[in-house]
């Protein structure tokens, strides 16, 4: 398998799909020792097929704003792979969505979802439309409008989206409102629903937990736990509010949270009653950060990354390339032992070399945040049985299926020399059920 011909070839179809093929890469460098042992792969040219989307939808969203001004903005929808399932996969509204950033999602996604063990596929959509700053009578007609689109080609059988950046439970209750109009259906076409209409126990929290959860398993690894650790968190969204509650309760200390422009370092940890502020704020729309450090007295480090901060454990849970070669040195140099993708490809390749030259415990996006799309899969299974678990049972179970995505890891990311590279690891695991999943049907 020549991966820079594949590469070559796909820069060639996908110009200046940046993220797309970062992502595309370090799965193709990982998995090829299992493809060239595995001649049936490329006899059915699986690789090709596989960095291709079934199919990628872009559409017109214009809706009014308050003033009855009409704005446009673009939605998409990249169903990607469906070999093992319906296609799942968050909607993320952010003005930095693009093509590109949306099929690196979704192609990841492929993977993530196949590591959880559960039927499903890999998909991701969203909008450049920015929730921030908006109306909650703005935002509910913009989610409508896009509803009215996307409703065409998703359903509880065939594509089952969710929450990500700037999509939480109350995008996702405007967005299920109108598909309910739209097709006469109360079905679970939606994942991160409200517990009163559908929705799960312990799925808002669900991917901070898991992560928090693959971390553990992780540390254990090493004969080591959050007891008495500093974790260094990044963002404060859904994903790393539920991180931070997970880790103090393990008796770790979270000493960061960030925004775009900044982080706070709070030495006396960020638990408790201060979660609760910043869920307060968070749920007015409002900004979290810089409302924290003049609430609690501590220092607001404008412009900076919180990787400069000496922790144990770091949780980059914000975006994309958040942490790079420079960021991950520091962590190292400040003996950083752990450091657990809570956000999608935070880390850059430059960064992710760092880690594993440096024998880090390092763990990818893909399997270290796969709790929040395990747990829709859980909501998904709750809705076609009309029943709900309790939040005992949910927990219990996503705790199971982060072990084992663990196990797996592990086993296909295991060096001689016992070191574990979880990227390696988790790529070739999600890869190999996808891939027969591909043979078995045909092309
Ligand atoms: P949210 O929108 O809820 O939170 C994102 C957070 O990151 C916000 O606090 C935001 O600050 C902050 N942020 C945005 N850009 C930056 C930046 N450049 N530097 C530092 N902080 C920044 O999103 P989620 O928590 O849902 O998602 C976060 C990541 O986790 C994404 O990569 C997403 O794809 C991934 N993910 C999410 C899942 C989920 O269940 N929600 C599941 C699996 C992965 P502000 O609000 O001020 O902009």
């Amino acid at each position: 398998m020549n991966v820079d011909k594949l590469m070559n070839d796909l820069t060639r179809k996908n110009p200046g799909e940046v993220e797309f093929l970062q992502a595309v890469r370090e799965v193709l460098e990982s998995i090829v020792d299992v493809v060239e042992a595995n001649p049936q792969f490329e006899e059915a040219n699986i690789i090709e097929r596989i960095v291709e989307p079934d199919r990628a939808l872009t559409f017109k969203v214009a809706w009014a704003d308050d003033k009855g001004d009409i704005h446009v903005n673009r939605g998409y929808r990249i169903q990607f792979n469906n070999a093992i399932g319906p296609y799942k996969g968050g909607l993320r509204f952010h003005p930095s969505v693009n093509l590109s950033i949306l099929k690196f999602l979704g192609f990841e996604q492929i993977f993530k979802n196949s590591l959880t063990s559960l039927p499903m596929g890999g998909a991701k959509g969203g909008s450049d439309f920015n929730p921030k700053g908006k109306s909650n009578s703005e935002v509910m007609r913009f989610c409508q409008s896009f509803m009215m689109e996307l409703h065409k080609i998703i359903g509880p059988e065939t594509d089952v989206p969710a929450g990500d950046i700037g999509v939480g439970g109350r995008e996702i209750g405007y967005m299920y409102g109108m598909y309910k109009k739209l097709t006469h259906e109360h079905t679970g076409v939606l994942t991160g629903k409200g517990l009163n209409w559908g929705g799960s126990l312990v799925r808002p929290e669900a991917t901070g937990f898991g992560n928090v959860y693959f971390a553990e398993e992780m540390l254990k690894t090493k004969g080591e736990s959050f007891k008495g650790k500093t974790v260094a968190i990044s963002g404060f969204g859904n994903v790393a509010w539920g991180a931070a509650k997970k880790a103090t309760q393990l008796g770790g200390k979270v000493v960061t949270i960030s925004g775009p422009d900044g982080y706070i370092y709070d030495p006396d940890g960020i638990s408790g009653k201060k979660i609760d502020y910043m869920l307060e704020l968070r749920a007015s729309n409002q900004d979290v950060v810089r409302p924290y450090s003049f609430e609690y007295g501590v220092e607001f480090h404008e412009g900076k990354r919180p990787w400069e901060v000496k922790c144990d454990i770091a949780l980059p849970c914000a975006t994309q390339n958040e942490l790079d070669g420079e960021d991950a040195k520091k962590l190292v140099a400040n003996g950083c032992i752990c450091v657990c993708e809570g956000a999608n490809m935070p880390s850059t390749p430059e960064a992710i070399e760092v880690f594993l030259e440096n024998k880090v415990l390092f763990a990818p996006g893909k399997a270290a945040n796969a709790g929040g799309v395990a747990t829709s899969g859980l909501e998904m299974s709750q809705n076609s049985m009309k029943l709900n678990w309790s939040a005992e049972e949910v927990d219990s179970k996503l705790h199971e299926i982060m072990r084992n995505i663990h196990e797996s890891c592990v086993k296909y990311g295991k060096d001689s020399e016992g070191y574990v590279n979880y990227v390696k690891g988790a790529n070739i695991a999600g890869f190999l059920k996808v891939a027969n999943a591909m043979l078995d049907l045909g092309f």
